[in-house]
This record gives C-alpha cells, structure tokens and sequence, in this order.
C-alpha cells in the first residue's frame, strides 16, 4: 500500500517520433499534467504510459509536460489537468468505464481527470490481443489518459465513429493502442490546438483558477 496516494515524479518526456510539423515552427502548445497514481501501479508502468499519450499529444502539435507534483495541496500548484489514476471502480461511463473527465458548465477549463484501473484490468483480461500483459497495459493506459484529455482538450462530451475519441475500444481499436497508432484525426487534432491555444493564452492554469 505504500504506493497509495503517492504522487509520481516525472519530467517531460519530450523525446518525440516525428509528428505534427507546427512544433519548433513558432508556436508553442503546451499542457502540463499532474498524475496521482492511486492505483498502485508500478512506476514503469505509469512513466510508460505517459510517454505514450504525451506521443499522442506530439502528434497533434501539443507538448505535454508532465509536472513533478509538491507537496502540499494540488490546487496550489497550477497545472492544466490533474489525472487521478484510481483503484475503485468508476459509475458506467467513458470507453468501457476506463475514465471520467470532468468539465465544468460554466465554461471554465476543466481539469479533473479519473481512471479507473478495475476497468482497465477489465480490458486487459479482455485478451484482445495475444500479447503480454505487461507489454499492453502502459500502452493502453496511456491511450485511456490522452482520450480522457481530448475530452477536456477540445472534444467535450463528443466521440467519433472511429479512432482515439470512440466510445468503445474493441479489437481494432486495442490492436492500433498496442502498435502506437491509435490517434486523433486531423479534425480533432485542430480541435484540440484550439483549445490549448486558448488555454494558454489564459492568465492562469485552470487547476489555479479552481481554488479562487
Ligand atoms: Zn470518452
């Protein structure tokens, strides 16, 4: 248990594979990003898994940074998005009841991210595909976090017919996580650069704005 509650320490993994050709170009869309693992996965496990959706991220021109969290209180630390990686099981929402984010109705940012790992590991024992679990998990964790932030990054409460942003992930879908191809489209990865534009033209991060 003495990973409960723990906040995990990470820095930007801004090694990239290629990707969208607006990065280094002048503009400069960044989200940083808290993760609480109060999962209890194993650190490899969560670093791998941000380093794939900060990939997915990369490729629609937005660099994550994933923030050393402080001691003390979140909403001091104003960051855009906080991911609490959760040992409970979620109510029946998000792709397969995997994740929940959380937007508010009076048009502010929303920041508040849940993942429930039950309903991963639910997926997982899916054998969609015959591969290690090991191999699969960091890979389809990571996925279940960049759709969950594509809904707080310009695609709330919308999910597409096909890709990341679909509302369940069968065969096709888990396959594509595993290969590193499962992505935003280019629609939604303008939708996305919006949003963060936005966001960053803000005078605060949007977990700051919370706590006023
Ligand atoms: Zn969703």
């Amino acid at each position: 248990m003495k990973a409960l509650r723990k906040w995990l320490v990470v820095v930007a993994a801004m090694a990239g594979t290629g990707g969208y050709a607006g990065i280094g170009k002048g503009e400069d869309l960044r989200v940083v990003v808290i993760i609480n693992n109060q999962a209890g996965y194993a650190d490899a496990v969560v670093a791998g898994a941000m380093d794939v959706s900060g990939r997915v991220f990369r490729q629609a021109g937005v660099l994550v940074t994933w923030q050393e969290a402080a001691e003390g209180p979140v909403y001091d630390q104003g960051a855009d998005l906080l991911i609490n990686l959760a040992r409970a099981a979620g109510t029946v929402m998000g792709i397969e009841g995997t994740g929940f984010a959380a937007a508010p109705v009076d048009g502010r940012p929303g920041y508040l991210i849940w993942v429930f790992r039950p309903a991963v590991d639910k997926v997982l024992d899916g054998r969609w595909l015959p591969v290690p679990r090991s191999a699969l998990l960091p890979k389809l964790l990571g996925h279940v976090i960049a759709h969950e932030m594509g809904h707080l990054l310009g695609m709330n409460r919308k999910h597409a017919s096909e890709g990341l942003m679909k509302a369940n992930w069968h065969k096709a879908e888990i396959q594509l996580a595993y290969q590193g191809k499962l992505r935003f489209s280019e629609d939604e990865c303008e939708k996305i650069r919006l949003a963060v534009r936005a966001r960053n033209a803000l005078p605060y991060r949007a977990i700051h704005e919370e706590r006023r």
